[in-house]
């Protein structure tokens, strides 16, 4: 359903890219960035519902005859492409000022404009007693401009790149109104947007809005005013009222038609007349709606700039319960950001703990604390105080030469901190320059400092829960890794997962650590884990896995070295699915295999596992291996060559081997044995297949006896000795030779035996495809409902096919499967052109729903039609190869049955061809044709002649390997009149009368 929603909404974008640029994405951005949208909706207007605006007395004004002035510290972060300060999306400082004048007008209704109002709407007219200032000093207190320009690291961004931008410049939220200015190319042509002041409110604490993206994005072009200087603005959006509608939108208000395409959608405020939709460019008052006569000069609507002058006295009050309660509004009207820097005589102020860090490897720590002089005296001397939890553990008195704004770093005694811990870590200024401190806002600083576990090694981590040594970081405190049921082998096994399947906020990343591992001295080591991972249908749903080796338990993972790095079908376990994923069986899982040996030597380590979510589907992480030390192990991956089934005695095999083991492999031994007998073992020597590296190898040639023979491979003595993990050495396949080929058409309806022709073969020890009667007579059937040796793979091969006299080819077939809560089977159709000796497409691939006609929690046997599904499959790629073999692959999850009938080939790619039940039916689809559709039981040669009424032969045809075809006759050469057709099929003689008229 939410995947739904998701395309609903980007069908509404497209809609509105036809008609120009679109006032506002806040309704968008608060959709894409909550999943709880809807439901927190409810919440904040129950909440702000029980609000009442609180009378405000000035606390310096004895007399209490006026309110306070809210007043609101800006700061514009002028995101630009490199051009010179003024120019471009780098935009002047008094477009900026502009647009700072405009809102002091508009909030305040001194908007030259506001004489526009409608009569009618003058009692409602609102005014909110608000003042917007550039920041005058920074977050460290120093004075500002209140303008910070920025290059981008792109030229023109999206909705969906809201984090990335906003982390290129950024002020504290809870005391700075953030407004970036951005070239916003929107898909849907938006050209701003706010964040709800949600975040915090009882009741809402654990609402999404993030405080590091809290504020509002303009494009460059919609700021400030064409009153204040000859900008380069957007013609309709030129009086600054993006930036008033946005910062409406920042303080709690909604569009004025309450974003509902009826009479009905709730805006919450009483005092604006209902209306059914936005209002767009610039019309004449009245303009009606809902029986009303619409406000459309109200800045929540979408009229043009020059047309809107007004907001509501609803509107400002709902404007004031929000900057009083709403945590991160009513701390800017206090922010220090709005007033002067005051440095005082005597300031030293601490910025930053430098040593320990938010997190350590522990030991011994030699603690180390940056200061800054704030004030306007010298300072010579500091006495600073450094707690451990809370308990005093040195009094340092400093000597110091700082100018004011010099900055220093000060050491104290070493300290211990154990592994693991948790260690709360602050330092007090007690006196500078041997007074007391003028500034008390500056003189403490604390953190956490966590040190994790030190892990011995080797370490497996197998996930039956989560680990409480690995470390969860989850920045966005939303969905993150968590420990799930998730078959991979083991019965009952766990490993941890992201549902990114219902994670909306795409780009951001959930990070798993490690405990501490410590490599040093090991002469080799490696990293191996199993992950697993499906794709959601889209080509803009891409999730991501990364690993990343930290160092030195270093709290700054950008610093970390990347090892791996998958992303969307690189990354693909299974096949893609529009449903949340869950790997059914071991076959849907990867191993991956990667050498540490380049961290030998750079003491301690973390591995870093980070998700990068794109809202696609779910990850999954198993089965964690680190090892120091020599490990040999040669892994047989993959029987290339030959298939199950193959059409000659004399044969090359090819296999795949991995080194997945911790040093090279520079040689190997390959045996061979066929039906219990060597038949050869053939050396490899010269190699240098480092970790993780795969390596094809071509046999010596080998014999097969026609029927069925067991061929297994044996990786022996990798660089000459043992191997040290033997149980993935071997692979093992029965190779039926079979030498039976025809042309197609060719039907299989199982009817009649086929066994000679068709093949079937199972690579398990257990079931196979087997014959069956069903609604549609004989069919095959692959019981999985009762096997439970799952990944078994069950093969229906084809003869060989001859496609080489075919211009087109398709391939029908039906299939019968029902869901079960136990497994959900797996259906390929791959396609050989060397007879089978390498099957190298796959022209189907599906599991579960995919194909399923419904769900059964018994032994599933189709008795109807409806239980049956037609697949139709475009051969093309195939035609004109002679050596075609076609193979179903039916993969066991000892979920339910599965059948196929009616497997049906023909020379045309058309997915719904003309059928006849008859043996062949004549008709005309036009003035020039006539068409002729075969439905033979078996193939044969049909002689077909056509005669005119004088009895003259127009057409004499033989129709050779004629099964299912339909045949077009030219007949436009022809004069209009009766014709006889005289076709001779299946040992009979019949005729047709045919008219042709123009
Ligand atoms: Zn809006």
């Amino acid at each position: 359903m939410r995947k739904f929603l998701y395309v609903f909404l980007l069908g509404i974008g497209s809609v509105f890219q036809a008609s120009g640029q679109q006032r506002c994405a806040t309704v968008e951005y608060q959709k894409q960035h909550n999943p709880q949208y809807s439901i927190q909706d409810i919440q904040f207007e129950n909440w702000i519902s029980k609000q009442h605006v609180a009378p405000r007395i000035k606390s310096f004004d004895t007399e209490g005859s006026r309110a306070a002035t809210y007043v609101i510290p800006v700061v514009f972060h002028v995101i630009h492409n490199g051009e010179a300060p003024g120019t471009g999306t780098n935009i002047p400082d008094a477009q900026l000022i502009s647009q700072i004048n405009v809102l002091n007008k508009d909030f305040r209704r001194l908007n030259t404009d506001a004489g526009q109002t409608p009569p009618e709407f003058l009692s409602v007219a609102g005014n909110l007693d608000i003042e917007f200032v550039l920041a005058k000093q920074d977050p460290e207190g120093l004075a500002t401009t209140g303008i910070e320009r920025v290059q981008g690291t792109k030229t023109g961004w999206t909705l969906a790149d809201n984090l990335e931008f906003k982390s290129l410049s950024y002020w504290p939220s809870q005391d700075y109104l953030n407004i970036w200015v951005i070239n916003f190319q929107d898909p849907s042509n938006f050209i701003g947007y706010a964040q709800f002041p949600e975040s915090g409110l009882p009741g809402l604490e654990n609402s999404s809005s993030d405080p590091l993206t809290d504020g509002v994005v303009l494009n460059y072009r919609d700021v400030g005013s064409i009153d204040d200087g000859p900008f380069d603005l957007e013609p309709q959006f030129n009086k600054g009222r993006t930036a008033t509608h946005e910062i409406g939108h920042f303080f709690g208000l909604r569009h004025i038609w309450g974003d509902v395409s009826s009479c009905s959608g709730t805006y919450y405020v009483s005092d604006t007349p209902p209306q059914s939709s936005e209002t767009t460019g610039c019309p004449s008052h009245p303009q009606v709606s809902c029986s009303n006569n619409k406000m459309f000069q109200n800045y929540l609507d979408y009229t043009n700039d020059a047309c809107m002058n007004l907001f509501t006295k609803g509107q400002v009050s709902r404007m004031e319960i929000i900057l009083q309660n709403s945590p991160r509004r009513a701390s800017l009207t206090t922010s220090l950001g709005s007033q002067d820097p005051a440095p005082v005589a005597n300031d030293l102020g601490l910025r930053e703990i430098l040593n320990p860090g938010t997190t350590s490897c522990g030991g011994t720590i030699a603690p180390s604390l940056e200061v800054r002089n704030y004030g306007t005296n010298a300072i010579n001397t500091a006495r600073i105080q450094f707690k451990v939890n809370g308990v005093v553990q040195e009094v340092k008195d400093v000597a110091l030469s700082l100018n004011p704004l010099d900055i220093a770093s000060i050491n104290f005694n070493a300290i211990n901190l154990p592994s693991p811990s948790s260690t709360t870590i602050s330092f007090e200024i007690l006196l500078t320059n041997g007074v007391a401190d003028g500034k008390a806002s500056d003189n403490i600083i604390t953190h956490i400092s966590e040190v994790p576990v030190v892990a011995s090694i080797p370490f497996f981590e197998f996930f039956d829960t989560t680990p409480a040594d690995w470390v969860i970081q989850n920045p966005d405190q939303r969905t993150t890794w968590t420990n799930v049921s998730a078959p991979n082998g083991v019965t009952g096994n766990k490993a941890m997962y992201i549902n990114f399947y219902d994670y909306e906020e795409k780009g951001v990343v959930d990070r798993l650590l490690t405990p501490v591992v410590n490599l040093d001295g090991a002469t080799a080591a490696l990293l191996r884990f199993d992950y697993s991972h499906a794709n959601f249908p889209s080509s803009t749903l891409i999730d991501g896995l990364k690993v990343l080796i930290v160092n030195d338990c270093n709290p700054d993972l950008s610093a970390g070295i990347e090892v791996f790095n998958k992303f969307g079908s690189a990354l693909a376990t299974s096949t893609t699915t529009a449903n949340a994923f869950t790997p059914s069986s071991a076959s849907q899982w990867k191993t991956e295999t990667i050498s540490l040996n380049p961290f030998i030597g750079s003491g301690n380590l973390q591995v870093v596992f980070v998700g990068q979510n794109g809202n696609g589907n779910n990850l999954f992480l198993d089965n964690v291996f680190v090892f120091a030390g020599d490990l040999t192990d040669a892994a047989l991956k993959e029987i290339k060559s030959p298939s199950p089934v193959v059409n000659k005695n004399n044969l090359t095999p090819v296999i795949r081997m991995r080194n997945e083991g911790s040093i090279p492999i520079t040689e190997v031994k390959v045996e061979t044995k066929i039906n219990g007998i060597v038949t050869g073992t053939k050396p490899f020597t010269n190699l240098t297949l480092q970790t993780g590296e795969d390596l094809e190898l071509t046999l010596d040639p080998i014999v097969l006896n026609n029927g069925t023979n067991e061929i297994t491979f044996t990786l022996l003595e990798p660089n000459g000795s043992v191997d040290e993990a033997p149980s993935n050495n071997s692979l093992t396949r029965k190779v039926v030779v079979n030498l039976f080929n025809e042309t197609i058409p060719v039907r299989q309806n199982f009817n009649v035996s086929f066994q000679d022709q068709w093949t079937i073969v199972s690579q398990g020890q257990m079931l196979n495809w087997e014959l069956t009667t069903t609604n549609k007579g004989t069919s095959l059937v692959y019981r999985a409902f009762s096997n439970t040796s799952k990944t078994d793979e069950a093969w229906l091969v084809s003869p060989v096919l001859d496609f080489s006299k075919s211009i087109k080819a398709s391939l029908f077939f039906d299939v019968s499967y029902a869901l079960s809560p136990k497994g959900t089977e797996r259906l390929k159709l791959l396609s050989s052109i060397d007879g089978g000796n390498t099957f190298t497409q796959t022209h189907f691939d599906q599991s579960g729903n995919q194909f399923s006609s419904g769900s059964s929690t018994a032994a599933w046997i189709p008795v109807s039609d409806p239980d049956w599904r037609e697949q139709f499959i475009n051969l093309n790629s195939l035609t004109g190869e002679q050596n075609v073999r076609l193979a179903f692959v039916a993969i066991n999850d000892n979920g339910n049955n599965l059948y196929l009938d009616d497997i049906e080939l023909f020379n045309d790619d058309n997915p719904s061809p003309p059928e006849t039940t008859d043996l062949y039916s004549v008709y005309t689809t036009s003035f020039d044709q006539i068409k002729i559709t075969f439905n033979l039981t078996e193939k044969e040669t049909s002689r077909l002649q056509i005669y005119n009424t004088m009895g003259q032969v127009v057409l004499d045809n033989l129709l050779a390997d004629n099964l299912n075809q339909t045949y077009t006759i030219d007949m436009s050469n022809q004069r209009a009149g009766i014709y006889i057709l005289r076709l001779q099929v299946a040992n009979r003689i019949e005729s047709t009368k045919v008219f042709i008229t123009r």
